[in-house]
């Protein structure tokens, strides 16, 4: 059955996607509205409202809406706990929008990670698998995973903050968390650029620009062999190995995609090194089991209705 529809809204730092998707997951209409994250929480919710009630009023068949937030939420309450880059703070988001809806429906708010592996799930790399990491990269670090085809959750909504485990606790870089040497501190657009920057004064030959040290200028320059940028790249890798070979030891899943920019910038420098440390710390029974795949880059509104379907599926299993 063709006609049955969803809404997604992704809720960026910026900007706001939302699109109107089918099952199959053809997007049959899309809007983006400006995020204006210094505006109140009420007015935000009020604009969202209104797009909303716009397509509720078009399309007739919406069964339900999927909300991707940057943060963690407490799912069944769906209230936004923690979103640093909107300034929302234990915010009340589905029942604050089922205020102003016009018509009373499902309503499903996950954080954005999630929403990532979800999308691939139903529509990209890791659809029909049942055991799947997802990591997304980009400036920063996190990840989720599927086991059994169900989202592992965690006891206080903070599953898979593994950009934040810290593998080089007393020599490390310093992270914006407190502590020291944290996954993301390598193997991220803020680990690669504190990582160039810390070491920029030992390759006086380098070409990344002192005054420009950023994730685009290494990635170019590690395209022309230039040395810092050699060595900054090598790191992620090794470090983006070791996590894999972790999240291959707990997990035992089939395959681990990488998600978010900063992975598709990067893949193909890294995956050889990426494979072989991981291979290092990896029993061969998970080693065999598992590979290892870019995201299929989903439009994220399209994946955040995808919540609609996994909540219905989740529902029939439990
Ligand atoms: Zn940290």
């Amino acid at each position: 059955m063709a006609d049955r529809l969803t809404i997604g809204l992704d809720i960026g730092a910026t900007k706001m996607a939302f699109a109107v998707v089918d099952v199959a997951g053809t997007v049959l209409d899309e809007t983006v509205l400006p995020t204006l994250s210094t505006q109140p929480y009420a007015q935000t919710v009020e604009r969202i409202a209104a797009q909303l009630n716009t397509y509720l009023a078009e399309y007739p068949l919406i069964e339900g809406i999927g909300i991707g937030v940057p943060g963690p939420i407490n799912r069944e309450a769906g209230v936004v706990l923690n979103a640093v880059n909107l300034g929302w703070q234990n915010c009340p988001l589905r029942d604050d929008l089922l205020a102003h809806l016009t018509r009373t429906l499902p309503v499903y708010i996950e954080n954005d990670v999630n929403v990532g592996l979800i999308s691939e799930y139903f529509y990209g790399k890791a659809k029909d698998m049942t055991h799947c990491v997802y990591l997304a990269i980009g400036t920063g670090l996190g990840g989720a995973v599927i086991i059994n085809d169900q989202l592992m959750r965690g006891a206080t909504y903070m599953e898979m903050e593994i950009g934040h485990y810290a593998i080089d606790p007393v020599n490390g870089r310093q992270c914006t968390c407190g502590q020291r040497g944290c996954v993301e501190m390598s193997i991220s657009g803020k680990g690669l650029v504190s990582n160039a920057t810390a070491h920029h004064a030992d390759y006086p030959d380098t070409l990344i620009p002192v005054d420009d040290i950023t994730t685009y200028a290494i990635i170019e320059a590690a395209r022309h062999d230039d040395e810092l940028a050699t060595f900054v790249i090598d790191e992620a890798a090794e470090v983006l190995g070791q996590l894999c070979a972790w999240c291959t030891m707990i997990f035992n899943p089939n395959l681990i995609v990488l998600g978010g920019g900063l992975s598709h910038g990067i893949y193909d420098l890294v995956i050889e090194k990426t494979r072989a440390e991981m291979r290092k710390h990896c029993l061969p029974q998970s080693y065999d089991a598992v590979s290892i795949e870019l995201s299929h880059s989903i439009n994220a509104a399209m994946g955040a209705s995808a919540l609609v379907w996994y909540f219905q599926k989740e529902s029939q299993l439990s």
